[in-house]
């Protein structure tokens, strides 16, 4: 197996990339009048404003935003697009609410409710524990399992496979189990820490707005508990993730409003690493008058949040959720991240996706390739990089294959 390159500095990103997209953009005046304003914030390394945000959104000529988002990208990477080996493992589906979205949860006394033992949770990573480097835990907010119960989980599973990253717990996850065990998110974060949680995911944001939130997920953390929670997290040197679910009942305004309230928060902290937006699904959920997303909204959705978060590094494709052809072309509207192998998936899949799990790297880059990329696969804090180069194809392992939700 060929040896990591590590680049801790730099996150993967050209250290000049300022630089370089000055270099990369054509001349100003060569855009359209409307956005000349938005080149040259983008050229001089200034943040978008959220009118700015709104005219990207709102101008007609897709193809022209793609453009600049992948000239930013360019700018960042070459074209150079990173994966992971990774495993979503679901503890449980019990859930104490009942977000409108959602079509993962259960009630307790649910026909196909579960909740792993630890060592069901530790079986159900056995069969990738040589081609994963990642395990992405989320689940349902079970009413009794506290901070002793996660500690456990956690130090179990890196006793066990110490070399696989722990990315666990969505923002709401970590407010519910503080609540539990009667002590803050930030000291649960620590001592999570210190039983083996690398990192958090980047779910649980939905929409930054309280008004939406009360609507499509009434009871869950508000929009400043999410960023407290992910400052916590910084502060205690976990990087995380961000998300978006768009496609509900938010506006444009609320989309780009959401994404300078991350950007703010990565002014702060430096700690995202990865900005996920993906549309709502809307099988076996509640939600019949969410507008939902179109593919145009998709690849829009993905070139603004390229240019707005001009200080998160990486854009993601979630292929779990808009499928392999739509990620490939999210590669030409700004995205740099096409996701990871996934041995199984289950809250994309319960609410209608199709995606596929279990590709061998092989199978992954396929798409990358396809889309003029160049492979490269990564850990999960984008602290160490493998080229993906010809002689690895043959090589290539199918990873043992389960999509039977709640297996
Ligand atoms: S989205 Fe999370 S918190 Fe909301 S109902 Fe589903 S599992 Fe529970």
């Amino acid at each position: 197996m060929k040896s990591w390159i590590s680049d801790i500095e730099s996150c993967g990103v050209n250290i000049d990339w300022c630089q370089r997209l000055d270099e990369l953009l054509p001349v100003t005046e060569s855009f359209p009048v409307q956005l000349r304003g938005i080149v040259d914030s983008l050229r001089n390394g200034k943040h978008l404003t959220v009118e700015q945000g709104i005219l990207l959104w709102n101008y007609p000529d897709l193809n022209v935003v793609a453009s600049l988002a992948t000239t930013s990208r360019n700018a960042r990477f070459d074209n150079q697009v990173f994966f992971n080996s990774n495993l979503h493992v679901n503890q449980t589906n019990i859930c104490t609410l009942a977000c409108k979205f959602c079509a993962f949860r259960r009630g307790p006394k649910a026909k196909d409710a579960y909740a792993l033992s630890i060592n069901e949770f530790i079986e159900r990573i056995r069969p990738y524990e040589n081609i994963i480097d990642e395990v992405h835990t989320v689940g349902g907010l079970h009413p009794e399992w506290d901070v002793s119960f996660y500690e456990s989980l956690f130090s179990n599973v890196k006793k066990e496979f110490p070399h696989i990253h722990i990315k666990s717990l969505s923002a709401v996850e970590v407010k519910h189990i503080a609540e539990v065990s009667g002590i803050s998110p930030r000291a649960l974060l620590s001592r999570l820490q210190n039983s083996g949680l690398d990192s958090l995911p980047g779910g649980g944001a939905e929409i930054l707005d309280d008004a939406v939130r009360d609507i499509i997920c009434h009871g869950k953390e508000s929009s400043d508990e999410y960023i407290s929670i992910h400052r916590d997290a910084h502060s205690i040197g976990m990087p995380t993730n961000c998300t978006m679910l768009f496609g509900t009942i938010e506006s444009i305004e609320q989309r780009i409003l959401h994404l300078c309230k991350l950007r703010e928060l990565q002014d702060e902290t430096s700690g995202f690493q990865c900005f996920v937006p993906y549309p709502y699904l809307p099988d076996n959920s509640r939600l019949p008058e969410a507008q939902l997303a179109s593919g145009n909204e998709v690849l829009r959705m993905i070139a603004v949040s390229r240019l707005m978060l001009d200080n998160i590094p990486h854009i993601k494709a979630y292929r779990m959720n808009i499928g392999d052809y739509m990620s490939e072309l999210a590669l030409h509207h700004g995205a740099d991240d096409f996701d990871g192998t996934v041995g199984h998936e289950e809250i994309m899949h319960e609410a209608g996706s199709k995606s596929v799990v279990g590709y061998s790297k092989s199978q992954l880059t396929k798409f990358i390739v396809e889309a003029k990329g160049l492979p490269v696969q990564r850990n999960s804090n984008y602290t160490k990089f493998r080229r993906f180069e010809d002689d690895d194809y043959d090589a290539g392992i199918r990873l043992p294959v389960s999509t039977t939700v709640g297996d």
